[in-house]
């Protein structure tokens, strides 16, 4: 029988070992490590960023990128529904409201035609979340926020390395974060990363992640905040794997170009969109989707992948649709069909930067079996 292929292993045959070994040398694995400050203004200057706050996960970050720019108690903010939690956490948790728009059927982002009819008197930000491999098409959205004087929080957890017309992703918000969960491009375990231009808004995040403590009277706390700290030995992973990005990002692109050739005549399936006028894609995951001709949905497919031990995800499941904010009363008779539809035909196969080309083909055969 063959080897189980997961959904996803990531590289990690650089560096990582010997800066690792510095910190148990040194005796540096708190987040007062060089590792931190290192990773940080490499990473803010790779994004073009001024600043680069560390944090424990992508999914704070957005907590605290929230909180920093004073987005708050009835304030609304407008995202995709075609997302994961963690962006519509970050705002209900704040005590504002998500509101949500649907996306393309092809690259699976906000549909950014749809934003302007969401914008009221209270819609204080856009949160731009970029999905699955291409970003979302910015300039219309920076022109809204410019029309109305929004601020644009933008999610780039899935963007390492990719561009918007030559900028790149994670330089568009006020603040922009970022995810190193060991499935995307590059990761220290768990970690992220709040990046900003703005040395008080900078200010603000440094002092959330550290439970506001202040610089004179150090318990004595105005605010609260979080204990959301990077630790040296996971920055000490994300400098060595920073040195790769550039390779990881053109390795990305070889395989999902790999992929398409290998599952273009598959009848039934849509493939993801290799570029558009603004990008090209890096397949952070290679998304498919089934076409309306196939008589089951992704979770059936996905049982037939795995009985041949090849692991899947399922698409996101839109937020409009979730027990969890239908419970608070959110959404309400919201329809976004196009997110409805992925969500159930939508699911993505083996994308780590640790596949082989031999795994890829394997996967495009059982594929092409199990689709029949
Ligand atoms: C992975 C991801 C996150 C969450 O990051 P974690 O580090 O897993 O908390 C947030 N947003 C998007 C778009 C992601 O893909």
């Amino acid at each position: 029988m063959s080897q189980p292929i997961p959904v996803n292993e990531p590289l990690l045959d650089g560096n990582e070992k010997k800066y690792l070994s510095e910190c148990i040398d040194t005796g540096w694995i708190s987040s007062e490590g060089p590792f931190v400050k290192q990773f940080e203004e490499q990473f803010a200057a790779y994004v073009g960023r001024k600043y680069g706050i560390a944090v424990v996960n992508g999914s704070m970050a957005l907590d605290a990128a929230i909180v920093a720019l004073g987005i708050g108690k009835g304030d609304e903010v407008i995202l995709p529904t075609f997302t994961i939690i963690s962006c519509a956490a970050a705002i209900t948790r704040s005590g504002a409201i998500p509101v949500v728009v649907d996306c393309e059927p092809d690259t699976w982002n906000t549909d950014v035609n749809l934003i302007e009819a969401k914008i009221t008197p209270r819609t204080k930000a856009i949160m731009v979340v970029h999905i699955y491999g291409l970003p979302v098409d910015m300039e219309p959205v920076l022109a809204l926020a410019a029309k109305y004087d929004l601020q644009i929080v933008e999610d780039a957890a899935e963007m390492h390395g990719q561009t918007y017309n030559e900028r790149p992703c994670g330089s568009f918000g006020a603040i922009s974060t970022f995810s190193f969960y060991p499935n995307k491009h590059i990761t220290t375990g768990e970690g992220g990363m709040l990046v900003t231009d703005d040395p008080q808004l900078a200010e603000r995040c440094r002092s959330l992640r550290n439970l506001c403590f202040q610089a004179q009277k150090r318990f004595v706390h105005e605010e609260l905040g979080w204990n959301l700290r990077m630790s040296n030995m996971q920055a000490a992973l994300g400098v060595a794997q920073l040195e790769r990005l550039d390779e990881f990002v053109a390795r990305k692109r070889r395989m999902g170009k790999y992929y398409t050739e290998l599952l273009a005549d598959i009848p039934g399936l849509q493939l993801p969109v290799a570029h558009t006028d603004y990008a090209n894609n890096i397949y952070w995951v290679y998304g498919l989707v089934l076409q309306d001709q196939v008589p089951f949905d992704a979770a059936e497919i996905m049982r037939r992948l795995s009985q041949h031990k090849i692991g899947t995800r399922p698409f996101f499941w839109p937020m409009h649709e979730q027990p969890v904010w239908q419970k608070m009363g959110l959404f309400v008779g919201e329809s976004c069909p196009v997110a409805e539809r992925i969500a159930r035909r939508g699911f993505y196969i083996p994308s780590g930067l640790a596949l082989t080309d031999e795994q890829m083909e394997r996967v495009a055969s059982t594929l092409r079996q199990v689709m029949e």
